[in-house]
């Protein structure tokens, strides 16, 4: 005679999978991450947790565990080189309320890497990004203005790997999980 299973759910399919909100990013480490809160607790009423401070690659959105394991696999056959990225300037999207860290001169390597990317995405059904790729390290959100003053001191990055990254939302705010990680 067959029983009940009580850890069965009672729901499958479609409503028992698990989403995850993806982005592929660049991860400061502990040295560099302590420059930018520096930088972004000299001039942001509210900045963003040290912890979560990182440069957006791509924004993926809600995807299901078929499309994170296509983000893993095609990932390793994006081609870049380690470069160094200068961080010397506070910027701001006015519309999004965002201030942010950036650079006067984005390297031709990072720009490269993000295409790598993009095209080997679309393997997983992402479609090409068409808006240009400003690269910046959100210091603030629902900013009043952009900063406009010059940043204290210069910060030297230098960048060697990327990430896959799930934002988890918690009741203390977003919480940002490293998947995988790999070397340029
Ligand atoms: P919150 O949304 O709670 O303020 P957050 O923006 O840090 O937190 P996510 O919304 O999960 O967290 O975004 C993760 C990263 O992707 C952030 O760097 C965010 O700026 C960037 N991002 C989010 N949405 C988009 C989008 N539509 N296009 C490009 N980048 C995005
Ligand atoms: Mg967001």
């Amino acid at each position: 005679m067959e029983t009940a299973n009580p850890a069965k759910p009672a729901v499958q399919g479609e409503q028992a999978e698990q989403k995850h909100r993806l982005f592929f990013a660049l991860w400061p480490d502990d040295t560099v991450r302590a420059q930018i809160a520096a930088a972004a607790h000299a001039v942001c009423k509210r900045p963003v947790a040290e912890a979560n401070l990182h440069l957006t690659l791509r924004f993926l959105g809600m995807q299901d565990e078929a499309a994170l394991q296509c983000f893993r696999d095609v990932a390793g056959q994006v081609q870049g080189e380690p470069f160094g990225l200068v961080l010397d300037r506070y910027g701001g999207f006015e519309r999004k309320r965002i201030q942010w860290l950036g650079t006067s001169a984005p390297p031709a390597a990072l720009s490269g890497l993000v295409s790598s990317l993009n095209r080997a995405l679309e393997a997983c059904g992402i479609e090409a990004e068409t808006r240009p790729f400003v690269p910046h390290v959100t210091l603030s959100r629902k900013a009043k203005k952009p900063v406009t003053a010059a940043i204290p001191e210069v910060i030297r990055w230098a960048v060697d790997d990327f990430v896959l990254v799930e934002s988890v939302s918690t009741p203390d705010g977003v919480r940002y999980v490293i998947l995988e990680r790999w070397a340029l």
